[in-house]
């Protein structure tokens, strides 16, 4: 058995070229037409080679990483590749614990929409009647989804990770190509929504560049944090909609993600202030400075000054820094300071300011 195991860099090579592989297939079944069973199989294929591909970035940093319960990492096991391995989530949060990479949440949630797709495939199939007339909504569908999920992967493969994909940048170029029919397709609809988007425009929406196709067909109609749809690709991502305080301006002013240090208005250059942003939207910001209620750590970017609060409606929770909306906002239990996350246990351990009863026994 040991005599056929790979070394560790042929078991990352090995893992990208399958990862690869995946993808490109599952692009060539897309527009398979003829076999009934294309589309599924496309849908599988491109959520497996997204998963591959992560985990060889996780690989990358060590090879235990991907191994499912770190306590049982065997390398002979790993190199047999008879170990249990990480799923999309584990390789994204341990990305971040312990490499100190981070996946964008937008790349992040379209990468768990590919595998709950891939799920219900695997699972349910046989719902879906391929005899159906509305088998060429499902490839549509199917094209909207790998097409979030390949401009997520594009820019982490080509430009983040690049120097960790250096090897396979060919193929990452290849699969772009291949991608093209996919891109007429979204050029076809954003071209047939043109005129939804121009009526929104005149009735005073203001649009913005979708982060994931990269057409300008995100319609913002709120002041304030909202999550909007893209009107051509489907993907979800917050925006901060604000009004301009200069009041002889007047504008509706997009303040753009982890840049509220000099946040300004586009048109008049007014210089806006988080504090007042807060004040604006949220309880904590119209709190008095000596009330509790004050803005929490947001632990996802964990930008200082604190950046998330709740928002006037008493229950969402958004952080004005990186736009994540954390579920809650608990207290610690040594410094008494809020943050985003689940406080229980900080008596002992801290939160990302202190370090609870342990590290003050360890400073005595
Ligand atoms: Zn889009
Ligand atoms: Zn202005
Ligand atoms: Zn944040
Ligand atoms: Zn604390």
């Amino acid at each position: 058995m040991a005599k056929t195991a790979l070394t560790h860099d042929q078991q990352f090579m090995r893992l990208c070229e399958n990862g690869f592989g995946f993808v490109s297939k599952a692009i060539e079944q897309l527009w398979e037409n003829g076999s009934p069973d294309a589309l599924k199989y496309s849908v599988i294929n491109f959520y497996s080679g997204v998963e591959l591909l992560l985990k060889a970035r996780l690989m990358h940093e060590h090879w235990s990483l991907i191994v499912a319960d770190p306590n049982k990492a065997d390398i002979d096991e790993f190199l047999n590749g008879e170990a249990q391995t990480v799923g999309l989530k584990q390789a994204v949060h341990r990305l971040k614990k312990v490499a100190q990479v981070t996946v964008p949440p937008n790349a992040i949630n379209s990468f768990e929409e590919l595998r709950k797709h891939r799920n219900r495939m695997v699972h349910f199939y046989h719902l879906i009647d391929i005899e159906e007339p509305d088998q060429e909504k499902q490839r549509e569908a199917v094209i909207l989804e790998q097409c979030r999920g390949w401009f997520y992967l594009r820019r982490l493969l080509g430009d983040d990770w690049a120097e960790v994909f250096a090897a396979f940048q060919q193929q990452v170029a290849d699969i772009n190509m291949s991608m093209k029919r996919h891109r007429e397709y979204l050029g076809a609809v954003y071209a047939q929504i043109q005129p939804e988007l121009e009526a929104a425009r005149q009735g005073g929406a203001n649009l913005a560049v979708c982060s994931a196709c990269g057409f300008e067909a995100h319609v913002l109609d709120y002041i304030g944090p909202h999550e909007h749809k893209c009107r051509v690709c489907l993907a979800k991502e917050s925006f901060l909609l604000h009004d301009c305080p200069n009041e002889d301006c007047g504008s509706k002013i997009l303040l753009p993600i982890e840049e509220c240090e000099t946040w300004a208005c586009s048109d008049c250059g007014t210089s806006i202030e988080l504090s007042d942003v807060l004040y604006e939207y949220t309880i904590e910001g119209k709190a008095d400075h000596d009330d509790p209620n004050q803005a929490a750590l947001c632990t996802e970017c964990s930008h200082i000054p604190e950046t998330a609060g709740t928002l006037d409606n008493g229950e969402t929770i958004f952080c004005f820094n990186c736009f994540c909306w954390p579920e809650k906002i608990e207290y610690c239990e040594w410094c008494n300071e809020p943050f985003t996350g689940n406080a229980e246990g900080t008596y002992w351990s801290g939160c990302e300011r202190c370090d609870g009863q342990v590290g003050s026994a360890r400073d005595d």
